[in-house]
């Protein structure tokens, strides 16, 4: 059986003792017992628990080869295939109230995408199909973990970027017996540090071929370095930052300092059009959009809930404005839910017989997504008001003072402490710097909105619409 269970994977990751900085420091020892990640790594974990529970083990796993295997990393060829994925998806997010945006199956989906997209690399130069291919049936055989990274840094964005001396971008730098060496960095990997892999990726629009190139290497890989930004996390108290302590998933800074990359772990390497034709004309943005809108239902969900319980904790459901704001997430939920189902419903078999949902309606839900959860945390911040702030701690409340702030907090049939604990979960969903990362997160993690709302523009068939109009209303019809 290839599925592994929580102390697996803390422990596997322990071992890999892998080069993380963070406040200055390489950590030393078991990374999931260091303070800025024990509380994501154990979330993780149990997870990964969750494959082996008796009542979700046939929606979290299934068969490849006769092997019990993450169903994450599975292919979908039929409908049912693709309900699977999402009830999956969405019993990991569930776990997570969806704030984990890097819970397992992302990697795992975009590994089955890419695996299932190895035909583009047939034939091509510079690019090596069976690794991929092997690297896959690895991968699952381990039920590995990773990350990613695919962005350069944020060095200089003009279009003309590439006129002026590139110094930052990870980039090839040998190509001898053993492998290609990596010199450079890549923009972010969340989770950095945390998981056993990082897949390394170009993502389109790069002008250097030594740029262009795909691989997975051990997060251990010797001149691999991950470097953390600060911790988002205030304090562990369940009580006090319920979300923080739990989902931050950490990002960093990846500095490959001359890495070998071994030949059998290279997918490509020195080929432009294969950088663009694998991202573009591969299976990474159906399957990952279908993953990103599952979850996002959820986190959706989770988001009504608070908004719920705020709005009967201090009992404001009888004015109309308030209704209107809970109104806007339903909607948000509502459409968001319609846009994927429509994408299942519009899924369609390749010539590879791999069923690939449709991606319109996912990159419609996605780009309307960046916008909607800002409002949503805004809506949440003007339901709560005062209450967002007004947030003694638990030891407050364990104090001789205690006794009166549970009463004089008190909210609607509720006592001072239990309906301060749901505006701490409230405070950490949409203010805390954990809660800002998030916002950030969801406006950001899957390409600028600005650009994706182009590229919707650019891939939608709009000459439809025109000649609809044409054919009937305009001078070119036969009304005039
Ligand atoms: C919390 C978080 C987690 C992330 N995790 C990962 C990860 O794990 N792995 C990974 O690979 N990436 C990750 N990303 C990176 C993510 O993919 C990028 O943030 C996203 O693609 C935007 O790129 P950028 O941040 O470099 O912004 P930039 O491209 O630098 O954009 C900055 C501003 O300039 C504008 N701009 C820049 N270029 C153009 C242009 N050509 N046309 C129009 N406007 C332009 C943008 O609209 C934006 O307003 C993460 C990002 C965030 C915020």
């Amino acid at each position: 059986m290839s599925i592994i269970t929580g102390s697996e994977y803390l422990e596997r990751i322990n071992k890999l003792n892998s080069e993380i900085w963070i406040s200055g420091e390489k950590v030393n020892g078991a990374v999931s017992e260091h303070a800025a990640f024990k509380g994501v790594m154990k979330s993780q974990a149990e997870l990964y628990d969750l494959q082996h529970r008796e009542d979700l083990k046939e929606k979290m796993t299934g068969l490849y080869k006769g092997e019990i295997i993450g169903a994450s990393y599975l292919i979908p060829r039929t409908k049912e295939d693709l309900e699977k994925r999402r009830e999956m998806i969405q019993t990991w997010a569930r776990h997570t109230g969806g704030l984990m945006g890097r819970s397992p199956d992302y990697m795992n989906t975009a590994l089955a995408a890419f695996v299932s997209s190895a035909h583009l690399l047939e034939n091509q130069a510079n690019c090596f199909p069976d690794h991929l291919k092997d690297f896959y049936e690895f991968a699952v055989s381990k039920d590995l973990s990773f990350t990613h990274t695919f962005i350069n840094p944020q060095t200089n964005r003009s279009t003309l970027h590439y006129l002026n001396e590139d110094t930052t971008n990870a980039r090839v730098v040998q190509r001898i017996e053993e492998g290609i060496v990596i010199k450079g960095a890549k923009l972010l990997a969340t989770q950095g540090g945390m998981t056993d892999e990082i897949i390394v990726f170009s993502a389109p629009g790069i002008q250097d071929p030594s740029h262009a190139f795909a691989f997975s290497i051990p997060s251990n890989t010797e001149g691999l370095k991950f470097v953390c930004r600060k911790s988002l996390i205030h304090d562990y108290s369940n009580y006090n930052s319920p979300l923080s302590s739990r989902f931050e998933e950490m990002d960093s800074m990846v500095i490959f300092d001359n890495v070998l990359v071994p030949w059998d772990r290279v997918f490509f390497y020195d080929n432009i059009k294969t950088a663009n034709d694998f991202y573009k004309l591969g299976n990474f943005i159906p399957f990952n959009l279908h993953q990103i809108v599952c979850r996002q239902v959820i986190k959706t969900e989770f988001i009504l809930g608070i908004a719920k319980l705020i709005v009967d904790t201090i009992n404001i459901n009888e004015f109309q404005h308030v209704q209107s704001k809970v109104t806007e997430i339903i909607k948000g939920l509502e459409s968001t839910k319609a846009l994927l189902s429509a994408a299942e419903t519009q899924a369609e078999v390749n010539e590879h017989e791999v069923l690939l949902p449709a991606r319109m309606p996912l990159y419609v839900a996605v780009n309307q997504f960046q916008d909607y959860y800002p409002r949503f945390t805004e809506i949440i911040q003007l339901l709560g008001a005062s209450g967002m702030i007004n947030l003694p701690d638990e030891n407050q409340f364990n104090s001789p003072i205690g006794p009166k702030l549970n009463h004089y907090m008190q909210g609607f049939e509720v006592e001072g402490k239990d309906r301060v604990q749901l505006f701490q979960l409230a405070f950490d969903l949409c203010m805390s710097s954990f809660g800002s990362r998030q916002t950030l997160y969801e406006r950001f993690f899957f390409g600028d909105p600005v650009r994706l709302a182009q590229m919707i523009y650019q891939t939608y068939d709009l000459d439809q619409a025109a000649s609809f109009v044409n054919n009937k209303f305009t001078k070119k019809a036969d009304l005039f």
